[in-house]
This record gives C-alpha cells, sequence and structure tokens, in this order.
C-alpha cells in the first residue's frame, strides 16, 4: 500500500466513481464526522458518482439513498442497491408546499426511489441462515444479534463489535467457520459477522450498477475510473478489483486477514482518513476549498 500522498494527477483525473464502506471507513466509533460527511458532499459538488457500498441494511440505506448526497448505495453486501431517480409526477400535480407550478409551465419533479435486488440475492429466513445463527450463538460465548436486524431483507447480521463486549477476531472467524460449514457465504466486517446465502458479494452489485445505471464497462479502462475506500476483509473483493482502492490506516488491525489489499492507505484513520482520501483526489484534480 503507497500512502495516499502518492496518487497521481493523471490517475486522480480518471476517476469519475467514488465509491465506500461506511462502518470504520467514513465513520468512528459509530458516528458520522462532520469531516466525513463534508467530503462526500464535496465530492458529489465536484461531479463524481458518490456511491457507499455497505454491509448495512435495507432500512438504513432507504434513508442514505434520500437523504445523503449519494447517487446510489450497495448494502447488505451487494443484496441490492438503491438509488433516486429524477422522475415527472403523474398528471404534472404540484409539490406540497411549493406551490402550483405555473400554467403550461414544467411539471415539478420529485425524485422516485429506485431498487435493483440481485438475482442470487434469497431472503434472510433461509431455513440454512436460521441454523447458522442457531448454532453460532449457541457455540460462540457473548455473540449476539446485530441490533440492525429487523431492518435486513437478505442477510444475517451477528454483533461481535458494534457493542461490549467486544469479542476477539476469532469469534468472528469461528462464526465464519460455522456458516462455510452449513453452506452460507459469510464476511467479517469491522464490527459483524455478515452471513447470506448466494452468489454475490460487494464488487459483483456495484460493477452491476455501474453498468446499468452509468454504462461503465468493466473492459474500459482497467477500472481506473473507479476509487473504493474501505477498512475491513468484507472489502476485499473492492480491494482486489480496483487498482486505485484505497483504506483509511485502520486497515492495519487486520493485515493479516487481507490476502488482497489496496493500492493506498490513509495517514489518519476513520472517517478523518476518508476525508484525507477525498482531499487528495479533490486537490489532484484541481479542486481547491
Ligand atoms: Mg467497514
Amino acid at each position: 500500500m503507497k500512502n495516499i500522498s502518492e496518487m497521481t494527477a493523471g490517475e486522480a483525473s480518471g476517476v469519475r466513481y467514488v465509491l465506500m464502506d461506511i462502518d470504520d471507513t467514513i465513520t468512528r466509533n459509530g458516528k458520522l464526522p462532520l469531516s466525513s460527511y463534508s467530503a462526500l458532499w464535496k465530492l458529489h459538488d465536484a461531479g463524481l458518482k458518490v456511491i457507499p457500498v455497505t454491509g448495512r441494511p435495507a432500512g438504513w440505506c432507504d434513508l442514505i439513498a434520500r437523504e445523503w448526497p449519494v447517487d446510489g448505495v450497495v448494502g447488505e453486501n451487494g443484496a441490492f442497491v438503491f438509488w433516486e431517480e429524477p422522475r415527472p409526477r403523474e398528471g404534472g400535480g404540484h409539490v406540497h408546499g411549493e406551490g402550483r407550478a405555473a400554467e403550461g409551465g414544467p411539471a415539478p419533479r420529485l425524485p422516485v426511489l429506485m431498487a435493483e435486488y440481485h438475482p442470487g440475492a434469497v431472503r434472510n429466513n433461509h431455513p440454512v441462515l436460521v441454523r447458522v445463527r442457531e448454532r453460532a450463538l449457541a457455540e460462540v460465548p457473548g455473540l449476539r444479534d446485530a441490533k440492525d436486524q429487523f431492518a435486513r431483507l437478505f442477510d444475517i447480521a451477528l454483533d461481535f463489535a458494534e457493542e461490549d463486549p467486544v469479542l476477539p477476531l476469532s469469534a468472528a472467524e469461528r462464526v465464519r467457520a460455522i456458516a462455510e460449514e452449513e453452506g452460507a457465504v459469510a464476511k467479517i466486517s469491522s464490527i459483524h459477522v455478515n452471513i447470506w446465502m448466494g452468489d454475490y458479494d460487494k464488487l459483483s452489485m456495484a460493477e452491476r450498477f455501474l453498468g446499468s445505471r452509468f454504462g461503465w464497462r468493466p473492459e474500459g479502462a482497467g477500472g481506473g475510473e473507479v476509487v473504493f475506500a474501505g477498512d475491513s476483509p468484507n472489502d476485499e473483493p473492492m480491494f482486489a478489483r480496483f487498482p486505485l482502492s484505497c483504506a483509511v490506516a485502520n486497515i492495519r488491525r487486520y493485515e493479516g486477514l487481507i490476502g488482497e489489499l489496496p493500492g493506498f492507505v490513509s495517514t489518519k484513520e476513520y472517517g478523518e482518513g476518508f476525508a484525507e482520501i477525498a482531499g487528495t483526489i479533490l486537490r489532484m484534480r484541481g479542486v481547491y476549498e
């Protein structure tokens, strides 16, 4: 991993899409600091496509797609993507509180929330997932359901580090082994072990979305149009695919668990590290605050 300061102007100028993990990449201790939220706005305002790619649930992604300065959000580790599209309102009706459209003028437009689900995604009441959860809770002391489970459609999330007691990574690895024994897919994030059925991950859904929504061609410029920022083992498929991938400095906790490290790493940790990455990309493109 090179320090992010070594990214060249040539590399930064080719970037069109900035994708990022959420937990412990743009957050710190579970909060979204001003520096990283502001960085999302700056990337958005500079005309880059901003797309979080997260293990967080559908219920959170509805809010993110609607309220954050993003062009889409991939959730539940690739089970779906949500995005907003501007659409003319049926019948040209007016927007409550905004006054009536001028006679003969353009119809007011409200964005519409769109969703695409991965064809391999299986709802999380699948008997294999039920069995994995029961075994993991019984066999790994201290493990518990993630509190955001109620908002999930396709995966189960078991918490080992979002709340106390924080369990060692070996506990998360044990959960992953149980899931794989039972025939499910499991990925370890910085807070949860996410377990699902179906042949998808963060990368496969991100690539589908970039292609279908923006016409991105994977064979195009070798992936150099895409920057992905992440922090943990469930980000590895993204690190492996995009040569301009970046990690925040806290990735060093997982170095032994990640086979494919990203090309760049920030000096700072967590959301401040993401702001450093975003600021470097913008500066190298000639955008100054
Ligand atoms: Mg993370």
